[in-house]
């Protein structure tokens, strides 16, 4: 039997999950970190050797392919011999604003880049750096995580590679990119779970690991949770009700609008179609405790609808699906009873949803068939029967919302994304 090894590298810590042929989950591992850590890369290393020293002897020696996912923008540049010149820039890292008028001036309009986390953004500011003359590798979170295990350095896969300015239509850098002339090695791209070379023989040795044990190209966090998910035919989605309201739609053709944060990511014949919208369940939790979102849930008819019309927000302004960042939150009136003014919230953030997948569709995604859900609000029945009514198609629950079990599947090579 051989086993699989997902790694993920998220927002609070790392997990890792060793799967079966079957996709079966025969050992889990995690190591948390500290939001304000300072030595970034001193702990990336430590958590992966934590996962790798957690995982049962008998199944590490079973292990046939290892794949690493990583936080998407966030980047890292190194020296000829892979270490790190400087810290990392995180995923929410916003300091490549600077870097937005020279980059608005060669990138085509609204492109992905055009943001100030963008990984090229990040880039151009870390270009400033004094320590960027002793540079030579540009790599992501997982690139650099992944050449811990394989040992080659400048490699990187076609998902973390989309906001560096990757074309992930055509598999090569633009000649716009190029014009920047950026003097250091950009990431060799491949395909997310193509192998990339055998797992280190000092690794095997110090953990006993197969020695012929793949390390394959890795993928970002949030692609990995859709893969977990089960959804793989075009029409079928995820919607993740997490603190954010953030949708997925498998698609034949391709989706494009930077003005509404619309964008693609390439999933082998397949695109990735998205938005994000700042409603979501961190404003349930400005009203309500967990507690009280069952409680409050349960004593609602989600046959009946609310005739509150919310906009649900924390503060000004969204992107999608509607675009102005001077959206004023919509939370009145405010009735007396609590579950009436759940209701309205539910009801409200229900109507965002479905007018998010009306507006991937209407930009050309494929029809929508079936909803994954996965987040903090997918357990609430009352919610996904509110949804139901307004989106008509079936609800189902994520097989999986795990980024580290998603990452398994890719190492197993279930998923084919050449
Ligand atoms: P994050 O995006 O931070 O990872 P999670 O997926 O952990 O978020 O979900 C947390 C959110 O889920 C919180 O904002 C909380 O208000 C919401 N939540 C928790 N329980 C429920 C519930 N029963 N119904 C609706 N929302 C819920």
């Amino acid at each position: 039997m051989t086993l699989s090894l997902g790694i993920d590298f998220g927002t609070s810590g790392a997990r890792g999950v060793v799967i079966d042929e079957e996709g079966r989950i025969l050992s889990q591992m995690r190591h948390c970190w500290h939001v304000e850590t300072v030595d970034w890369v001193t702990c990336w290393q430590q958590a992966l050797w934590s996962l790798l020293g957690q995982i049962p002897g008998v199944f590490r020696k079973e292990i046939g392919a290892i794949a690493i996912n990583g936080t998407s923008s966030t980047i890292l540049l190194t020296d000829e011999t892979g270490k790190p010149v400087d810290a990392p820039l995180l995923y929410n890292d916003s300091r490549g604003a600077m870097a937005l008028e020279r980059l608005t001036a060669i990138a085509p309009p609204n492109h992905t880049v055009l943001s100030a986390t963008s990984s090229l953004a990040k880039l151009l500011w870390m270009q400033e750096l004094p320590t960027f003359t002793k540079a030579r590798y540009l790599l992501h979170q997982a690139d650099w995580l992944g050449f811990l295990l394989h040992g080659k350095l400048g490699i990187s896969d076609y998902h973390n590679a989309l906001k560096l300015g990757y074309d992930v239509e055509k598999l090569q850098y633009p000649a716009w990119l190029q014009q920047l002339q950026i003097p250091l090695n950009l990431p060799q791209v491949f395909p997310p779970g193509i192998p990339i070379g055998e797992l280190l023989p000092q690794i095997v040795a110090d953990f006993g690991f197969k020695a012929d044990c793949l390390v394959v190209a890795g993928t970002t966090d949030s692609i990995a949770a859709f893969l977990a998910s089960g959804a793989k035919f075009p029409g079928e989605a995820v919607t993740s009700l997490g603190s954010t309201l953030v949708l997925k739609l498998l698609s034949r053709h391709r989706v494009e609008d930077a003005r509404y944060g619309i964008y693609s990511h390439r999933l082998g014949d397949l695109w990735l179609t998205g938005g994000a919208s700042n409603t979501g369940g961190a404003v349930l939790k400005k009203f309500f405790s967990d507690v009280d979102l069952v409680r409050l849930s349960a004593e609602i008819d989600p046959t009946q609808a609310s005739m509150l019309d919310y906009y649900p927000l924390l503060q000004p302004g969204d992107r999608f699906p509607v675009n102005d960042p001077h959206l004023l939150p919509k939370l009145e009136p405010r009735p007396n009873q609590n579950q009436e003014f759940l209701h309205g919230l539910l009801e409200g953030m229900a109507r965002i949803e479905t007018r998010g997948y009306e507006l991937l569709q209407n930009l050309g995604a494929d029809s929508l068939t079936h909803i994954y859900t996965s987040g903090g609000g997918a357990v609430n029945s009352t919610w996904t029967a509110i949804r139901q009514r307004y989106l008509k198609v079936p609800i189902v629950s994520s097989i999986n919302t795990e980024a580290a079990y998603g990452t398994a599947l890719l190492a197993m090579g279930r998923i084919n994304l050449e």
